[in-house]
């Protein structure tokens, strides 16, 4: 929709108003396609924020939840950071774009710019779009956020760790911070990012408003991911720890959009969004967060890698306190914000279902056995669910068990060693998959496996040698950095 027809239809709609009298009421008043706001974070706990039972203070993000709907069971595609961007951002899963792992400054591809972003599939519709964090879709001009959807980007094309002080590398190049397509500032003052992307999100979204253009602002705050830093103002601000601090200052950036969107009057009618890239990168000790008692943590396909709180706040729509135990994951959010938006689904296949009966608390559960979700690990597919049901196959991972976190931003060590058998657990009672059931339930073994083999066949699976007939291809680039 363009920009002028969207304003004609903002004054049809305030006559509608003037003419019927009454209050804002969606069934009787059109408000028009929805703003959203995504807040992506990096490597949060499940247990870290106040509504997860967390000890941390996190009054605003809470209210998405005590507003809004809260969303159980969602998970992401994959427990680690480009990989999970993929996913969200195109509603497939990683693997079938040849996205994999977290890419570097080395990496020589990204993200093909010919998949449809979500930011793509709403400028098509009329939206102002704008990008402030972490893109880490690749960082060659061709596959830039710029290049890809979006109207404005300001941030850092990769981790923030990857730069000259990792501590457990000297190999990396001084982290660039862009401005569109242009790299602005080597190594900038990372206290500046958790309030400074949200400073540029208000921004934003004043302009799209004064400009009466529907919006969609991406926020992938680049922390609680290591190494990590906080404003002046928030130093000590937990008192329990400057991972505590993080997730503190993280909350008052939310706060920050919440408060901007009720001072522009389109709160009402803004979907929030917010949720975590993977669980809590568990090496780091006292600089990572909690899983909330859930196993494992990033970098695995346990509840404590992929489980994170989704949490949506949109009172146009979504009824306040709505909790939603159906298993989701993020490659729903495009196929439902289409629906929700009257936007066209990509031309190419994608994985994600519309679940906005979900959202709108217009159902409990689609179906109870259908859709399966498949967490792959790399191309390794090493994990799936369906309804209760989480079904491991045999694969390695890493564990910090029996060993000793680190601390003060320095990682301890991984044992890479540990191996799941085929095992089979009930979520919906075992949440923190402690009770391999696979030997009382051989027919659910069976039906998941089958259902598994198809996958195997689109997708593939390194565990079992198998190439997938429907993977797609990166966008690849020769020569340094391909630039
Ligand atoms: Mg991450």
């Amino acid at each position: 929709m363009a920009a002028g027809s969207i304003f004609r239809f903002a004054v049809l709609a305030s006559l509608l108003f003037a003419c019927s009298g009454t209050p804002k009421n969606e069934a009787t008043t059109p408000l028009g396609p929805p703003n959203i706001v995504l807040v992506f974070v990096d490597d949060l706990g499940f247990g870290d924020l106040g509504c997860t039972g967390g000890a941390y203070r996190t009054p605003n993000i809470d209210r998405l939840a005590t507003e809004g709907a809260f969303f159980t069971d969602f998970s992401v595609a994959q427990p680690v950071c480009s990989a999970s961007r993929a996913a969200l951002l195109t509603g497939c899963y990683p693997n079938r774009l040849g996205i994999h792992g977290a890419l570097g400054p080395s990496n020589r591809h990204g993200l093909d710019p010919d998949e449809t972003t979500l930011a793509e599939m709403l400028k098509e519709q009329g939206y102002a779009t704008a990008i402030y964090g972490k893109w880490h879709l690749g960082l060659q001009e061709e596959v830039l956020p710029t290049r890809q959807g979006f109207d404005h980007f300001a941030g850092i094309p990769y981790s923030n760790d990857m730069w000259p002080q990792h501590p457990e590398s000297d190999a990396y190049p001084p982290l660039p911070l862009f401005e569109q397509e242009q790299i602005v500032e080597y190594d900038p003052d990372q206290r500046q990012f958790t309030l400074g992307f949200a400073r540029r999100g208000v921004e934003f979204l004043r302009a799209s408003v004064a400009q009466q253009q529907p919006f969609f602002l991406y926020l992938p705050q680049p922390m609680p991911h290591v190494p990590l830093f906080v404003s002046e103002a928030f130093e000590g601000h937990s008192g329990k720890g400057l991972y505590g601090d993080v997730v503190e200052e993280i909350d008052a950036a939310v706060g920050m959009i919440l408060q901007t969107l009720e001072e522009l009057d389109v709160a009402e009618n803004t979907m929030v969004i917010f949720t975590s890239d993977n669980g809590p990168w568990l090496s780091y000790g006292d600089h990572a967060g909690s899983t909330g008692g859930l196993r494992e943590g990033k970098g695995t396909v346990f509840e404590g890698g992929v489980r994170e709180p989704l949490l949506v706040r949109w009172p146009a729509r979504i009824p306040a306190g709505l909790r939603v135990q159906e298993a989701t994951m993020a490659i729903d959010i495009l196929p439902t914000i289409a629906t929700f938006t009257s936007a066209g689904l990509p031309q190419r296949l994608i994985d994600g279902r519309d679940i906005s009966a979900l959202w709108t608390g217009a159902s409990e559960s689609l179906d109870p056995d259908f859709p399966y979700y498949y967490w792959y690990r790399s191309n390794e597919l090493q994990a799936m669910r369906s309804g209760k049901w989480k079904l491991h196959f045999p694969h390695g991972y890493r564990t910090m068990q029996g060993r000793e976190g680190g601390s003060g931003g320095i990682p301890g060590k991984y044992d890479y060693s540990a191996k799941t058998g085929l095992e089979l657990y009930d979520l919906s009672t075992d949440p923190k998959e402690q009770h391999d059931v696979a030997a009382d339930h051989p027919e659910v073994v069976a039906a998941m496996d089958a259902a598994a083999e198809i996958m195997r066949g689109r997708l593939g699976d390194k565990l079992q040698g198998c190439v997938g007939s429907e993977v797609r291809e990166p966008r690849r680039f020769d020569g340094d950095f391909g630039r």
